[in-house]
């Protein structure tokens, strides 16, 4: 194990030479830092040897838990062989193979795959790609965008651009290129103050406003289809997704499908538009591509779209973007590995039992007085907390209730991270009926706990 010594050297470094995501460092460094040092399945250990079901499997990556070994044993295979050569220009095994394999997998229509290296740059791919397109076909107009609000696409400033969450976008807005926001189907709380039982997505009547306004200056609308991940885990309404990729054919736009968060299983088929039969002019992948163990991403698109971009190299057509570890082999052998094993280990007919179960241990959480509403696709759940019930009055951001009760839960041996009020659970795909029993009581006790405490 690790002596103490060594244990405080290495927070202290940490603290001394390292700036952490999304992190106000003046709170972190007021704490000893979580240290991980390993994990094996849906676990994690600390460098005191504490073990914690990941909650939210390593920022909704992991799907077949830790140290899974057809992932290690691929990633080692590869090492043997090289682990990096560029991609500007020659191309190299496990990125052949797993493009063949990303088409065979994707939606019908989806036939290029992009590489890129993250959620937030295969993003920006998508929105050049929808721009440039556009810019060949001759419609020059066709430069601005339409997004959700409460969306999130990356932390890059193009990504930015098309987010809709005022706490991390607003500030960066003056460097923004134009973006319309539709409303989001956020039903807990309808932006048109609707009831369900007396609803017909008036949301939708509000995009086609936009379109009838805006389209012939719109490239493209991007969007999370099904869940809106960061935004608080907003689930739409059936028939939503549909709705809005009709809309995009009828004013001629592309739609670009975000499924960095919703790819590989998560909704409960392998991506989330599978739900609604739609297929995107462009989709983007990340998170769970390979089980998260390597930073890797694609940007898959059409022939269509594709075709656009040939030409004579004087025509100026090609795509002039591209990332230095772009198709990287180590990240592509993992992701084959993964992709094999959904299909070796029936990862998405496993999940069945497993959402029924997770659906019913939901129920008694309907009790708690702080509870306003649970969410649930698929293995994605979410407790949204509210300091009243009757009126949906939020906590106060300020007193960052989440937070509270996920420290509460570590205890206990759980790690959650929460998006403000709202409780996130995402575990790895492959986790057990009695492992989910075991989170949900740490998460049920946490709330009463730290509820109560704000009466
Ligand atoms: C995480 C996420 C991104 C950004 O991915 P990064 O790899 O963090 O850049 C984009 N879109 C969605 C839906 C995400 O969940």
């Amino acid at each position: 194990m690790f002596d103490k010594a060594f244990k405080e050297q290495l927070q202290t470094w940490d603290k001394t030479y390292l700036w952490h995501p999304f992190t106000q460092m003046q709170d972190y460094i007021k704490e000893p830092p979580l240290v991980i040092t390993e994990g094996k399945g849906i676990y994690l250990k600390d460098i005191d040897g504490n073990e914690y079901i990941d909650g939210v499997s390593s920022m909704w990556c992991n799907i077949h838990g830790h140290r899974k070994k057809e992932i290690d044993d691929a990633i080692k295979a590869q090492i043997d062989k090289i682990a990096h050569s560029t991609f500007l220009g020659p191309t190299n095994v496990p990125a052949s193979e797993l493009g063949k394999k990303l088409i065979e997998i994707a939606p019908n229509g989806l036939s290029k795959v992009f590489y890129s290296d993250n959620g937030s740059t295969a993003n920006e791919v998508a929105l050049k790609m929808a721009f440039q397109y556009w810019q060949h076909k001759g419609q020059r107009n066709k430069t601005q965008f339409i997004a959700l609000q409460y969306g999130y696409h990356g932390d890059t400033i193009g990504t930015m651009a098309v987010g809709g969450i005022e706490l991390f976008h607003k500030v960066f807005s003056p460097l923004y290129f134009t973006t319309h926001f539709a409303p989001s189907p956020y039903c807990y709380r309808c932006p048109l103050n609707k009831i369900p039982e007396d609803c017909s997505m008036e949301c939708l009547d509000k995009l086609e406003k936009i379109l009838q306004e805006h389209a012939d200056n719109v490239a493209a609308l991007i969007m999370e289809p099904l869940v809106q991940g960061v935004g608080g885990m907003l689930m739409h309404p059936k028939g939503y997704l549909a709705g809005v990729s009709r809309l995009c054919k009828k004013y001629n736009i592309l739609l670009i499908l975000d499924e960095i968060m919703t790819g590989f299983g998560r909704t409960g088929k392998m991506f989330a538009c599978e739900h609604e039969n739609v297929v995107p002019d462009l989709m983007t992948l990340s998170k769970g591509i390979n089980g998260g163990y390597m930073p890797l991403a694609v940007t898959l698109t059409t022939q269509g779209i594709y075709d656009v971009f040939l030409g004579e190299y004087s025509s100026l057509k090609t795509f002039f973007h591209g990332h230095t570890y772009t198709g990287h082999p180590l990240g592509c052998a993992a992701s084959l590995a993964s992709i094999h094993l959904f299909e070796k280990e029936n990862i998405l007919e496993n999940l069945l039992p497993k959402i029924q179960y997770l659906k019913e241990r939901l129920q008694p959480f309907k009790t708690l007085k702080h509870v306003g509403e649970i969410r649930q696709c698929s293995l994605i759940a979410a407790i949204e907390l509210v300091k009243d019930k009757d009126t949906k009055e939020p906590y106060p951001w300020v007193e960052r209730v989440g937070i509270q009760i996920c420290l509460e839960a570590k205890k206990h041996g759980l790690l959650l991270r929460p998006l403000g009020h709202i409780i996130v659970i995402m575990p790895p795909l492959v986790i057990n009926n009695n492992e989910i029993d075991r989170m949900l009581n740490i998460i049920y006790q946490s709330i009463q706990l730290i509820t109560q405490k704000k009466e």
